[in-house]
């Protein structure tokens, strides 16, 4: 049904109109799966949309792997173990029942891959192979290369088009129909055609990613990873949780970035499976320097421990040219690299280094953002209707992500989510007349007044901004000065942004801007989030508050008060069930010398 008006001015802007019972924003490796539940279930009236084409989802760049207790190399392996694995690098901050839902899943879920066709690598015996990935326990992430996330979305893709699932490409939501207690729907444009479209829906699904790219050195795509899930979601009325905990992975490219050649690459990721496959990391004296922070996980130990290490031997003096240290793979023969790390040595090797002869230079970069949008154990929000699952929600990596649970989140919260939606879809519904006019209009004329508004900040450079904030204030150190200092930078780059040079809808500008309002959310929360959490535990170090606090075994959420603009609450963290809490005391470590 299309609804057109004039665009005279004081007249409402023109739009079209889309009536479907769920709408699903994010075709990633989420959003996929969720789709592919529902129409296994029977639920047909669904549309899956990106901003980006079909097939294109962040979840593309995913290279090292996805964890589940299969136990092809190691049947001790148990998806109680792989929880216990997961709430200790969470540093038990996440929510225990979540954890279980997708360790318990996981066996199920890439045999279940497997048979859609997933291109896992092999054993010898042609079993689904596993690699060691940091912090674990056994080797339990399975992987296809280091192309495991194209691999995982090809295999999405194809199954949800077996299924006839509706997909809609480049099309940008920028708003929610919500009036805090239930969601009636979204609003966005389709980046193309420059059309502004109301989606009518029972329920929507933010898989909208998360918000790593909100810093200056991260691993995402530019124009992906900024928020845009969180930020629907708190201005629909829902909570945000656990936004202080950023994952910094230690080993970005570190590069000259004089050099117009390694510039573009500064920042992205060289995937933990060097690691996993027995990279070791010097520093600029030759010194194999995990052995002072960890001697017995080396570099295999956690994320954060490991980006710390590497963030403090560059501090002191002890970095490479480019701030950063050695990651060194060469004592592996050429023929192995090739096999089990072909694009890592692909893209060294363009770039005139050869990984079997030589080190890479690598620095700690933003990764992954581990809270997000809070949900209950189905993946629904505090508004009735609203799901939040994927990367854009919060619960299941506590303080710091486990290597490879990403992708494990992505694929299980989509059939729990599938699941609990398929029992409570009935239809579109109907937005209320006075959402209609109160909140989907104005919207839309805001939205108009934006397109090729002639302001005097050039959107990319107001993003640039927010994002050197973040780095400079909310990053691997943090402590209460210059948080707070953040936050004032932060309020001076919303003023840039309320004057921003824009082109129209179908513009690169345009999609700048409203991502820019999905990043000021993003930040204010992390910075805050910060700043309210007195201690030091996992991803978020406070160098004014170094120690761990027991009492601090609490969750902050994130809402938004109709005065005073963001308020903070924290809650204590549930304890895990009998079986994890057996894993824990059990007290199962990698043996990291069986890499050696
Ligand atoms: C370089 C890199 C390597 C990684 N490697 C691993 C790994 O080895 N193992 C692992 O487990 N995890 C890994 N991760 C993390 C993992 O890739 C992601 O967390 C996961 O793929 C997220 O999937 P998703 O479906 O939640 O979101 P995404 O794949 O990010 O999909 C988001 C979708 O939402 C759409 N979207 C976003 N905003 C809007 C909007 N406003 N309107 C409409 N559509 C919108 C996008 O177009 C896209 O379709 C890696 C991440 C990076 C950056």
């Amino acid at each position: 049904m299309n609804e057109r008006r004039p665009t005279e001015p004081d007249e409402p802007v023109e739009y079209d109109r889309v009536d479907v019972s769920v709408l699903v924003v994010g075709a990633g490796a989420a959003g996929a799966r969720t789709a592919i539940e529902l129409a296994e279930r029977g639920i047909d009236d669904v549309l899956v949309l990106g901003k980006r084409g079909h097939g294109d989802a962040h979840t593309t760049w995913a290279r090292g792997g996805i964890n589940g207790a299969l136990g092809t190399h190691d049947p001790e392996d148990s998806p109680a173990i792989h929880a216990a694995d997961t709430l200790n690098e969470g540093h038990f901050v996440n929510d225990p029942a979540k954890v279980e839902t997708v360790t318990e899943q996981m066996p199920e879920r890439l045999r279940e891959l497997d048979e859609w066709g997933m291109e896992y690598s092999r054993t010898d015996e042609g079993e689904i192979d596993q690699r060691f990935f940091g912090a674990q326990s056994f080797r339990r992430t399975a992987f296809a290369g280091d192309h495991t996330g194209e691999s995982l979305l090809n295999t999405l893709v194809d199954r949800a088009q077996e299924l006839s699932v509706p997909y809609r490409e480049n099309v940008m939501i920028t708003k929610l129909v919500s009036d805090g207690d239930a969601v009636y729907g979204a609003v966005g444009f389709d980046m193309d055609a420059g059309e502004f479209v109301l989606f009518n829906a029972g329920t929507v699904v933010l898989a909208a990613g998360g918000h790593a790219a909100i810093y200056d050195r991260h691993t995402s795509r530019d124009d992906e990873n900024n928020g845009d899930g969180a930020a629907l979601a708190y201005d629909a009325g829902a909570s945000l949780m656990d936004m202080e905990f950023m994952q910094f992975h230690p080993t970005g490219m570190a590069v000259d970035e004089s050099d117009p050649e390694w510039e573009p690459w500064s920042g992205r990721l060289v995937t933990e499976a060097v690691r996993g496959e027995g990279g070791r990391l010097f520093n600029a004296d030759g010194e194999r320097f995990m052995e002072r922070y960890s001697p017995d996980q080396m570099e295999l130990d956690a994320r954060d421990v490991v980006a710390r290490a590497i963030a403090q031997e560059v501090a002191e003096g002890r970095g490479t040219e480019n701030g950063g240290v050695y990651l060194d793979i060469s004592h592996r023969d050429a023929d192995f690299i090739r096999e089990r790390l072909p694009r890592m040595y692909e893209r060294f090797q363009d770039l005139g280094v050869d990984m079997a002869e030589a080190p890479v230079e690598v620095a700690p970069t933003s990764h992954y953002g581990m809270g997000g949008v809070a949900v209950d154990d189905g993946g629904e929000t505090g508004v009735d209707g609203l799901f939040a699952i994927g990367e854009t929600m919060a619960g299941v990596h506590g303080a710091n992500r486990l290597g490879g649970n990403s992708l494990a989140e992505t694929v299980a919260y989509g059939v729990v989510a599938g699941e609990r939606i398929a029992d409570r879809a009935d239809g579109p519904g109907e937005v209320p007349e006075d959402l209609r006019e109160g909140l989907v209009e104005p919207h839309l004329s805001d939205l108009n007044t934006l397109a090729g508004h002639d302001g005097e900040h050039e959107a990319e450079a107001v993003l640039a901004d927010l994002r050197e904030v973040m780095w400079d204030h909310a990053g691997i150190l943090r402590d209460e000065p210059s948080l707070r200092e953040g936050l004032d930078h932060l309020e001076a780059v919303r003023g840039r942004a309320a004057d921003m040079r824009v082109g129209p809808v179908t513009s690169e500008s345009f999609e700048l801007a409203v991502d820019i309002g999905f990043s000021l959310v993003a930040a204010e929360a992390v910075l805050r989030g910060a700043l309210e959490r007195e201690e030091s535990r996992g991803a978020h170090y406070r160098t004014d508050y170094p120690d761990r606090d027991p009492d601090w075994r609490r969750n902050v959420y994130f809402d938004a008060a109709d005065v005073g603009g963001m308020t903070l609450r924290t809650e204590p963290v549930d304890e895990p069930s009998d079986a994890v809490q057996a894993a824990l005391d059990e007290g199962h470590e990698l043996d990291y010398h069986q890499l050696e």
